[in-house]
């Protein structure tokens, strides 16, 4: 079956047996515990919802169709997948290699917790050349931590020249794929042992659920962090796991308006003259648009642009769009707009934004699925406004 065809039978096989009701869409099983005959005889499996519960299993069993992989694990949200992957894979005094243009809170996570607390050592190299993280490999190196296109600046790494870094040392590979989704990027076809996602974002895509999932096809990591997301306990709710469950089903009609709108947005915004520079990787200018053609089928709706001003004119032109919601998050239908020096990434010190690109007049953009002319005539109104 294709992804558009996985995406809506997958995980949700009507149940035409005797006894099954036949329900097309997955019920919500709320409950928490599941009663047996006799001691030794769980009823399909099924013991305590934390340890798995019918719903939760609909949408992993989606999630690592979509995904390409043998198994999906879903958490309770992006970073609790991100916390429970690195306490699986790692021990206190190993070391990691990370993109250094990573999610705000992954970041804040491996330094403030496991670096702090757990002295596992990361370095933060410039993934665009795969050469920075063959040469960060340190005896004790574990795992490699890479998102791509990057959170804000969308760069980009070649995931199947650092798969074979990984493979050539004996490193795990994981790439958080939350930007692209499986419909235009599929990490684990390119080499990578896991992927991991914040559902939250465009795999939900409407704002009103917070989710995360790691989907892996190896039977060893499975086994581990499936041990450990019941021992430790971040797993997702049943009705939140329905609520993925329905978004999965129009992402890729979702993910191809976004596109459009984006491709249009950057076009816009990359000829007006208040804008210094334009993030996008389906624009010709961007550095790295040949990788995003090899590697994605697509471009994603996130683009990110600086100003020609200072913060408290960016700030000004944050506050007068009237479309686009002030707010973090991303990959929702409706379209976001945010500031990152002083939003999701107000957490990284100045000197390290600078170092990593990251302008105080940075803007970055959820482009959403509404009609382009609106969010066109919104971005114009707010740049003659500054
Ligand atoms: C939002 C996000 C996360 C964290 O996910 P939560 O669901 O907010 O915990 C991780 N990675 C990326 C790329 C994100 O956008």
């Amino acid at each position: 079956m294709k992804f558009e065809t996985r995406a809506l039978h997958i995980g949700e096989e009507p149940n035409l047996s005797e006894g099954g009701s036949g329900d097309v869409v997955s019920p919500i099983h709320l409950t928490s515990t599941f009663a047996r005959n006799k001691i030794d005889e769980p009823p399909k499996g099924y013991e305590y919802s934390r340890s798995a519960n019918p719903t939760r299993d609909a949408l992993e069993k989606r999630l690592a169709s979509l995904e390409n992989g043998k198994y999906g694990i879903a958490f309770a949200s992006g970073l609790a997948a991100t916390a429970t992957v690195i306490l699986s894979l790692m021990k206190a005094g190993d070391h990691m290699i990370a993109f250094d243009d990573l999610y705000g809170g992954t970041r804040r996570l491996f330094t403030m917790l496991f670096k702090e607390n757990f002295n596992i050592d990361v370095s933060y190299v410039d993934a665009r050349k795969a050469e920075n993280i063959a040469d960060a490999v340190k005896g004790k190196t574990r795992l490699i931590w890479l998102e791509t296109p990057t959170n804000p600046l969308l760069k980009m790494c070649d995931i199947r020249s650092i798969a074979s870094i990984a493979w050539d040392k004996k490193i795990f590979l994981a790439v958080d794929n939350t930007f692209m989704t499986p419909y235009f990027q599929l990490p684990l076809d390119l080499g990578a042992d896991l992927v991991v996602h914040s559902t939250t974002k465009y795999l939900n895509g409407h704002s009103d659920s917070v989710g995360g999932a790691v989907v892996t096809s190896d039977d060893h990591i499975h086994d581990k962090i499936r041990f450990n997301q019941n021992a430790a306990g971040a797993i997702l709710s049943p009705f939140d796991s329905y609520m993925i469950l329905r978004g999965t089903k129009t992402l890729s009609l979702r993910m191809e308006r976004h596109e459009k709108n984006a491709l249009a947005i950057a076009r816009y915004l990359e000829n007006h003259d208040k804008i210094e520079r334009v993030f996008y990787p389906g624009l010709e200018s961007h550095p790295q648009h040949q990788l995003a053609k090899k590697q994605m089928s697509g471009y994603g709706g996130m683009v990110s642009f600086e100003l020609k001003t200072d913060l408290e004119r960016a700030r000004a032109f944050v506050e007068g769009l009237k479309l686009f919601t002030l707010a973090e998050s991303l990959g929702c239908v409706e379209s976001l707009v945010e500031l990152p020096a002083l939003m999701t990434h107000s957490s990284i010190p100045p000197e390290e934004r600078e170092k990593t690109g990251i302008k105080d007049s940075l803007i970055r953009t959820s482009v959403g699925i509404e009609n382009i002319d609106d969010l066109l005539d919104d971005l114009t109104q707010s740049l003659k406004a500054i």
